[in-house]
């Protein structure tokens, strides 16, 4: 008899799934609002470019420039996650590698095994 009424009751929980709840009610509308965009405009991407050479803008903590060229990315100095917006100052030039990197030291990193092995920054530096 108590199968007989748990079974109901897990039942009935699944016959009336419960509608997606806020957490905190109130708050979903506002957070979006005050978001900044994710979106770099054409202007911010040019500017960037040319003030970082076409180059990725990573500096080691020895001073040295990666000298990567290829497959670069807009990077947020200022995490977009953490409202980081899409302005020059902001925006500066990553090979995907450094992007990366950076984003573990804020996010934490996506794969502890790999990460855990690796003793210093990745990249190729050459000096300024
Ligand atoms: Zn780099």
């Amino acid at each position: 008899m108590l199968i007989d009424k748990v079974e109901k009751t897990k039942l009935a929980a699944l016959a009336k799934p419960q509608p997606g709840r806020s957490i905190r009610p109130g708050t979903d509308k506002v957070h979006k609002a005050n978001f900044p965009s994710r979106y770099i405009p054409r202007e911010v991407e040019r500017e960037v470019w040319q003030r970082d050479g076409g180059q990725c803008a990573f500096v080691a903590l020895n001073e040295l420039r990666c000298r990567e060229r290829a497959f670069l990315e807009f990077h947020h100095v200022k995490p977009y996650a953490r409202m980081g917006r899409a302005t020059v100052a902001n925006i500066s030039l990553r090979c995907r590698r450094h992007n990366q990197y950076e984003a573990e030291l804020v996010f934490g990193p996506r794969n502890l095994g790999r990460v855990a092995e690796r003793s210093e920054p990745p990249g190729v530096f050459e000096s300024q």
